[in-house]
């Protein structure tokens, strides 16, 4: 059915219908030119919901379902109208979405680039490629740009990934000789520590871990009770010594001294040089009496011993003799208080001749 078609009235000639059919052909052809163009706007749109692009295609469905012979001019008209701006606008928002897409593209290259200088300081050059990048990014019209920005970019990684790599590589060999390092130096620390603690003439522990450790000893024992007994020892005559073979002699017989301890004494009895030629010996879990009998033996083993200095002449030996005050520390103790009466009953010892041990309740 044609459009235009009307009754022929009578007085119309053949041309005027000639006339009127081309007319027709016409409007069937901008129908169809219509159509069409409404359909490749329709494929042109990209399939985005953010951009709502089923509403729009929607619309255009409607446009299309105007374009009918049948329907009136006024039908025609309407069908475009109502829709042109939201078509303008659909285009707006296409355009906009893309510019949006391109420049977090943008953000992440950027972001990618400080990431990657912020990590590897020295490679300037790739961060002035990526730069170079960025800046031909806004220029972007071409497909082909993207395509060779992609290839380049893929080259560059490439690299980062080795020079990563090699990076790492280096990493872990200067952390394993930096761990090295710490090891030694750790038992540097300890060895420095433990010289600290000790007396470096006789190897027994020095008057200040002597004192740490009283304090520890009294503070213990306000918690967890355990007998314990402390030992005060002075050799004997020992100027005497000195003045008869001189101070390495007497330097060696300290030495010696010690030595006897640590074979006559258990590990968790507690040797230390007090100053000079005196020694304190703490004996945890050991009572009065117990503690006794031992400084007793240790007395008797001490005068029975002859002693090889190595400054001496070699048939030449030692002797020497050590007198002990023994004490045991009671509740509520001070530590000044258990040594004192340790150092009576020593006292005691050498009043009443010398290489024996004392007890504090002789005193
Ligand atoms: P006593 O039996 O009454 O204890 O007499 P003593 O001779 O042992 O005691 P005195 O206090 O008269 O002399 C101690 C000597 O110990 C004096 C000092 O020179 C000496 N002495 C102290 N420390 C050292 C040391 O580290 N090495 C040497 N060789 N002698 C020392
Ligand atoms: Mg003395
Ligand atoms: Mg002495």
């Amino acid at each position: 059915m044609n459009l235009f078609k009307r009754k022929t009235p009578s007085g119309i000639t053949p041309e005027s219908n000639q006339l009127l059919d081309e007319c027709n052909e016409r409007v069937q052809v901008l129908l169809n030119v219509s159509g069409s163009l409404i359909f490749f706007i329709r494929e042109f749109a990209m399939d985005i919901a953010e951009i709502e692009t089923d509403d729009f295609k929607n619309r255009l469905d409607k446009i299309t379902e105007n374009f009918q012979p049948d329907r009136t001019v006024y039908d025609l008209k309407g069908a475009f109208s109502d829709h042109k701006l939201f078509i303008l606008d659909f285009i707006g928002r296409q355009k906009n979405h893309i510019r949006e897409k391109e420049a977090e593209f943008m953000n992440i290259i950027e972001m990618l680039r400080n990431g990657m200088t912020a990590m590897f300081g020295d490679t300037r050059n790739f961060n002035a490629k990526i730069y170079d990048q960025n800046v031909r990014m806004e220029a972007i019209t071409q497909l082909d740009d993207i395509r060779k920005i992609k290839e380049s970019l893929k080259t560059e990684v490439r690299q980062m990934k080795q020079i990563i790599q090699e990076k790492q590589a280096n990493d872990s060999k200067r952390i394993e000789s930096l761990s090295k390092e710490v090891t030694v130096l750790r038992s540097s620390l300890e060895q420095v520590k433990d010289a600290s603690m000790m007396d470096a003439m006789t190897g027994a522990f020095n008057r200040m871990t002597f004192d740490a450790r009283m304090q520890w000893v009294i503070q213990r024992s306000e918690i967890v009770w355990n007998p314990t007994s402390l030992m005060m020892c002075d050799l004997d005559n020992f100027k005497q010594i000195n003045d008869t073979y001189g101070h390495i002699v007497g330097d060696r017989v300290l030495k010696c001294f010690v030595q006897e301890c640590k074979t006559m004494f258990r590990s968790d009895d507690f040797v230390a040089r007090y100053g000079g030629e005196e020694f304190a010996i703490i004996l945890p879990g050991i009572n009065l009496r117990e503690a006794l009998k031992r400084a007793r033996s240790f007395c008797k083993l001490l005068a029975g011993k002859q002693f090889l200095i190595d400054s001496l002449r070699p048939d030449e030996r030692i002797c020497f003799t050590v007198s002990i005050g023994v004490s045991e520390l009671r509740k509520k103790d001070s530590c000044d208080a258990f040594i004192d009466r340790a150092d009576k009953a020593l006292y005691t010892a050498k009043r009443t001749g010398k290489s024996r041990a004392v007890s504090e309740k002789e005193v």
